[in-house]
């Protein structure tokens, strides 16, 4: 399928590996020049020069925190205009209710919350004025469905997601649209991560943690970051325009809800 997005110029967050490199690579693929942020330098550039190798498009590799003002400032000003922005971060460490203080709390909504807010504010006004534009924000299947130990990032995507909810609705007349994608469990270093820690936790091997996870999974497998990348690229081509403000899982079946 034709995107018709060729052409394009898309800044595409927290994209040097995992879900957002799944959608700076689906992104290239149709044809679009990638502004590709992460903290880390080396991984950062062996994304880009394997995009640029596989895809041929520009791509503009910045290194910084995208959860800091700082850092934001470096890749809005790098930048430039864009027509297509992908919201992503690192997740905030599971945990319990009771353990988590003011600094956890504001860290999460800083990096989830107000990270895709403040980067939506800094682009949409040259969207609009263009007549064009696409924001995906990368959020979580926690959004629909919560997951205890997870709060930190319940909380602060459940904020995203609100405004979200509005916004989404007062920028689409003027061809903009913003969705949502909430990944389900993917094979991604994050999940590895969390694997890890049950696998400590609970003295059992990651290859039984990944087993006893693929049972509550319909499709029964992780998700592969690429597939997952594919659905954001689509979200950003010109078919995707009547998508509006939605919420789209991307879970092989896990939240078992019909709204
Ligand atoms: P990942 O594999 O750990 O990749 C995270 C990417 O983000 C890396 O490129 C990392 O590079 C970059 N990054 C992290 N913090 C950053 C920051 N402050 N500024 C700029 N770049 C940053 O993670 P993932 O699995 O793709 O997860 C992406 C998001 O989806 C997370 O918010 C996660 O909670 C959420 N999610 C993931 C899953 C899953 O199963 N994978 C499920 C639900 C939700 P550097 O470290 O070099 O900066």
């Amino acid at each position: 399928m034709d995107l018709g997005i060729a052409g394009r110029r898309a800044l595409v967050c927290a994209g040097s590996k995992g879900l957002g490199r799944g959608a700076a690579l689906a992104l290239a693929e149709a044809g679009v020049g990638i502004v590709l942020n992460a903290r880390g330098a080396e991984a950062l550039e062996r994304t880009a020069s394997e995009i640029r190798d596989r895809f041929g498009v520009p791509v503009t590799p910045i290194a910084a925190d995208i959860t800091t003002d700082t850092g934001r400032a470096e890749v809005l000003a790098q930048a430039g205009d864009i027509d297509i922005l992908v919201t992503n971060a690192g997740g905030p460490p599971p945990g319990h209710w009771a353990d988590w203080a003011r600094a956890d709390l504001q860290a999460a909504i800083e990096a989830n919350m107000l990270t895709p807010i403040f980067l939506m504010q800094a682009v949409l006004p040259g969207m609009l004025e263009r007549r064009w534009g696409r924001v995906v924000n990368i959020t979580s299947q926690s959004v629909r469905a919560p997951i205890p130990e997870l709060g930190l990032s319940n909380t602060a995507r459940a904020g995203l997601t609100g405004f979200v909810a509005g916004v989404a609705r007062q920028v689409a007349a003027q061809g903009v649209t913003i969705n949502n994608v909430l990944p389900g469990l993917h094979a991604t270093d994050r999940a590895t991560a969390l694997d890890t820690r049950v696998a400590a936790a609970e003295g059992i091997t990651m290859a039984e943690v990944a087993r006893r996870r693929m049972e509550t999974i319909p499709a029964r497998s992780y998700g592969d970051p690429r597939d997952f990348g594919a659905i954001c690229a689509f979200l950003c081509g010109e078919p995707a325009r009547f998508i509006v403000g939605q919420n789209i899982l991307v879970d092989g079946g896990t939240t078992n809800i019909t709204l």
